[in-house]
């Protein structure tokens, strides 16, 4: 076991005589080398930083009590330091409590008892009993709210706000198709020491000095999302997924050009050229529709519309498509339409990431995205495309249309790209999918008319006003009522207004970052049936709230 060792002034003898007794082991010694006066905390944080790393296996700590070690080690994220006094209380700190770090207090206990106290601290595991790991997960979930904590006394405040999202977070069943729930290291990275520094500019070419560590954190984000999406190049700056679209706008057309994109009535974006958002202001938007029968994308009719406009950009992806979009399909109408072929991947990027929805980048010129929808990182924008509009893409965000960069949140799309190249998120991403798709067949089941006959993604859309005679909105307020967050939707040729909508929207994202499966999305999509049979039946709502906030407590958020 590699074993890393270190101690103050006070402790250094003992720390000297439990080299020589674990001499067995792999000994990584951070000092001091000698008993002159020196601060704790300076050597505490080096062993921690060690055993939080994985650089070592186990830390021992030393004081003269023991007591300023263990404090400074255990405020550091995974690291669990246990003061120790007797060889029961390291075996029942290892095997309940998980700990990593043994402090041990060279004026409490002699150096010959210290020894056999490690020794068993080091030769006992962590026990696997449901009960001890039960509590050991809530040790390192009590991060969501310490990581804030000194707020709860600088701006009480705010810290009431972040306190009533994690409560929201830990008793409710999230479905709002456009969330996720961040990892803790996403958040990490985003709440980090990055945000101070400016950086206008690209790495290796920065309008500001000091630009080491920033560059190194965003040439990571580039490369990783390039990797990842095997794409030829990336700009990771855009602070949102409608600046990422803007950036293309920017770098490609003029005003007044033309773009065919899907209207935002039928599931396409307000940044896809809606009248109200700049990108309709500013170019000429010519709307694709679904077929009125199937409510899926009509190809043929798309490949009509593009010889007879001729747009500049061909523009798919959509935020409330349920089906899969065919972009071999789309490459071939802009090829003889010959224009630009964009695709906003925003809502089903994580899919495309883990292999359940067919990538678009290798048709697309520009493929854009948001980096918090399935792919569950912080909330921002990419850009991914060929070499060749490198350039123009990159002058396009900066100085085209941002200034500095949001280095802290950057870095974080990096931490995220990351973790989606592990393996394991090959099926989570398929999880998604499956259970949408059992969550969407209970719902059809109970008799519910599901917008195009079901999902091939991470959501799908409820005409709850043809199946009960009720608005999107108020299905969605009695849904939230019960503990179930969704959001009215607008359906494909709705007759209600935008405010009100015919339509609920529900995707699986958030549910199976917590580890729900088709089991649990079934029972959630039994109660969305329950709740929605009669909204004005206060009962269901109250039995389907206790039952989400049993089910949510079940699956903590990370
Ligand atoms: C969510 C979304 C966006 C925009 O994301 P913001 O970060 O909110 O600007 C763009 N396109 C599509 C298709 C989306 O669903």
């Amino acid at each position: 076991m590699r074993i890393a060792i270190a101690s103050d002034h006070g402790g250094y003898e003992t720390k000297e005589a439990l080299k020589k007794a674990l001499a067995g082991e792999e000994i990584l010694d951070f000092g001091p080398d000698g008993a002159a006066p020196c601060d704790y905390p300076d050597y505490a944080q080096k062993v921690a930083l060690a055993v939080a790393g994985g650089e070592a296996d186990a830390g021992v700590l030393v004081c003269r009590t023991g007591i300023g070690m263990s404090m400074a080690a255990n405020r550091f994220q995974n690291v669990r330091a246990a003061l120790c006094a007797s060889e029961e209380a390291a075996e029942v700190a290892r095997r309940h409590n998980g700990a990593n770090v043994l402090c041990i207090g060279a004026d409490v206990t002699g150096a010959e008892e210290a020894a056999a106290i490690a020794k068993r601290f080091i030769a006992t595991a962590e026990d696997a009993d449901e009960r001890h790991a039960r509590r050991r997960a809530k040790l390192e979930r009590a991060g969501r709210l310490s990581d804030a904590s000194g707020l709860a006394k600088d701006d009480p405040e705010v810290f009431a706000a972040i306190k009533a999202q994690t409560l929201q977070e830990d008793t409710e069943i999230n479905l709002i198709a456009s969330e996720n729930t961040s990892s803790r290291a996403c958040r990490e990275a985003a709440g980090s020491v990055l945000m101070n520094k400016y950086a206008e500019g690209y790495p290796g070419k920065r309008w500001y000095s000091g630009c080491l560590p920033v560059d190194a954190a965003e040439e990571l984000a580039r490369k990783r999302a390039c990797e990842l999406f095997g794409a030829e190049h990336a700009n990771v700056q855009p602070h949102c997924g409608s600046a990422a679209n803007m950036a293309v706008y920017f770098a490609t057309i003029k005003p007044g050009d033309t773009i065919l994109s899907m209207s935002l009535d039928q599931g396409g974006h307000l940044s896809h050229g809606s009248p109200v958002n700049f990108s309709g202001k500013i170019y000429n938007i010519v709307p694709y529709t679904v077929d009125r029968e199937t409510e899926t994308l009509d190809y043929d009719e798309i490949e009509r519309l593009a010889m007879e406009v001729r747009p500049k950009i061909l523009l798919s992806g959509a935020s409330a498509y349920p089906r899969a979009i065919d972009f071999k399909r789309i490459r071939e109408i802009c090829d003889k339409a010959g224009c630009i072929m964009m695709v906003d991947m925003a809502h089903i990027a994580g899919l495309v990431a883990g292999g359940a929805h067919e990538s678009p980048v290798p048709y697309a010129d520009f493929t854009t995205t948001t980096t918090h929808k399935t792919l569950g990182g912080p909330r921002g924008g990419m850009v991914l495309c060929k070499e060749k509009w490198a350039k123009a893409l990159d002058s396009a965000v900066f100085p085209g249309m941002q200034g500095g960069p949001l280095e802290n949140i950057i870095a974080a799309k990096a931490v995220v790209f990351r973790e989606w190249m592990s393996p394991a998120k090959k099926d989570y991403a398929q999880q998604i999918v499956k259970n949408c798709k059992a969550m969407c067949k209970v719902v059809q089941d109970r008799g519910y008319r599901i917008v195009s006959g079901g999902t091939d993604n991470h959501l799908f859309l409820v005409d709850v006003k043809k199946s009960k005679g009720i608005t999107g909105k108020e299905a969605a307020a009695a849904l939230d009522a019960a503990g179930i967050v969704v959001n009215k939707n607008t359906i494909p040729y709705d007759t209600e207004s935008p405010f009100k909508t015919s339509g609920i929207r529900v995707g699986t994202a958030s549910i199976t970052t917590r580890g729900m499966k088709e089991a649990e999305a079934e029972t959630i999509g039994g109660w969305i049936a329950d709740v929605l049979d009669d909204i004005s039946d206060e009962a269901v709502r109250e039995r389907v709230r206790a039952g989400a906030k049993a089910l949510a407590t079940r699956f903590p958020v990370p």
